[in-house]
């Protein structure tokens, strides 16, 4: 091995250390009824800015970019991505750049705490159009960014590649992996695939998504086929998916006051802090199916906590866990 290749593993090793992501046991008191007892992963503990099935997800693109001896990470994202932040502090840390190509020209570097974040983190962010970005994954746009940062290692938004389902794949391999329940939040259908594949057949692996429509499912299938090829093979896997579609609170980034109750009500009966644009979505949909009779009380259920703490900053005034901090 050579000098190179050593500290490599050393940096890997500091950066995705994930043995702060603990399994916590959570007895959620449910008025007159037996209360709900299940397990929360907590990969929000990863890291306390940055959200947890962030750094899953960009871990073998890290790798990848560095072994192939890339400038750095290019990415995508609106200007609150959890995932911008996240690939602007993975990449400080394992030193290697980071471009941010972000959704609107109106913006700049410091327009809100996550463009300023990134930036401190030593990302440069170059702001396009609305129009512009929605061309995001034509060939001919990323041929045009290829040209203008040669030697990036593109990764699309939300870390939605094959990477990124291989290394969202690890996170059921750190528990027993014996549930009859998994239940986490959807946006591009990423770190659902990757738990669907790192399951056993036991388990059902709920995605609820945040974002309303019903085109997860297809996003999911979509990166089953990425990693597995065989269509007999995505069959199989398939069988241990649910997609939830029905609890996105109105759609991506609509915060009703229902939903900040829910957050607040979460908190004060179990201490668990819960984001309004995705965990919080899973929560309600997995309490609704133990009260509906989906989950029966002895089988044994974990949660997922993908983290987004840092997307819940802009709730500061009304989300109890936050006035206490
Ligand atoms: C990004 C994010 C998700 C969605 O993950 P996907 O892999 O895109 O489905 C879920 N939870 C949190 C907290 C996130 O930040």
């Amino acid at each position: 091995m050579t000098a190179t290749a050593a500290t490599t593993t050393i940096k890997y090793t500091e950066v995705f250390n994930t043995s702060k992501a603990i399994i916590e046991k959570v007895r959620l008191p449910l008025g007159k009824g037996e209360p709900f007892s299940f397990d929360v992963k907590r990969d929000d503990l990863i890291d306390p800015i940055v959200s947890g099935n962030k750094w899953r997800k960009l871990k073998y693109n890290l790798l990848t970019a560095s072994n192939r001896k890339n400038k750095g990470i290019l990415t995508f994202g609106g200007p609150y991505s959890n995932h911008l932040v996240a690939t602007a502090k993975a990449a400080s840390q394992f030193r290697v750049g980071a471009i941010g190509i972000v959704r609107g020209d109106e913006l700049n570097a410091y327009s809100n705490p996550t463009l300023k974040a990134c930036t401190d983190l030593g990302m440069k962010l170059i702001f396009v159009s609305r129009s512009n970005y929605r061309r995001k994954d034509e060939p001919t746009f990323l041929k045009q960014l290829h040209e203008d940062y040669p030697n990036y290692f593109f990764v699309p938004e939300g870390g939605k590649n094959y990477y990124g389902v291989i290394g969202c794949q690890e996170i059921l391999q750190e528990t027993s992996n014996d549930y009859d329940h998994v239940y986490l939040a959807g946006g591009t259908g990423t770190t659902g695939a990757g738990l669907v594949l790192g399951a056993t057949q036991k388990s059902r692996i709920n995605v609820v998504s945040a974002l309303k429509g019903s085109f997860i499912q297809d996003d999911i299938n979509a990166l089953l086929h990425m990693v597995l090829n065989e269509e007999e093979m995505v069959e199989e896997y398939k069988e241990r998916l649910i997609v939830h579609n029905d609890a996105h609170f109105g759609g991506y980034g609509k915060v009703p006051q229902e939903l900040i109750t829910y957050i607040n009500s979460i908190y004060e009966s179990t201490g668990l802090k819960l984001d309004p644009i995705y965990t919080a979505k899973a929560m309600y949909q997995m309490e609704q199916d133990f009260r509906n009779k989906i989950i029966q009380p002895n089988e044994k259920v974990l949660f997922v906590h993908t983290g987004g703490l840092q997307g819940a900053l802009s709730w500061k005034e009304s989300l109890g866990y936050l006035k206490d901090d």
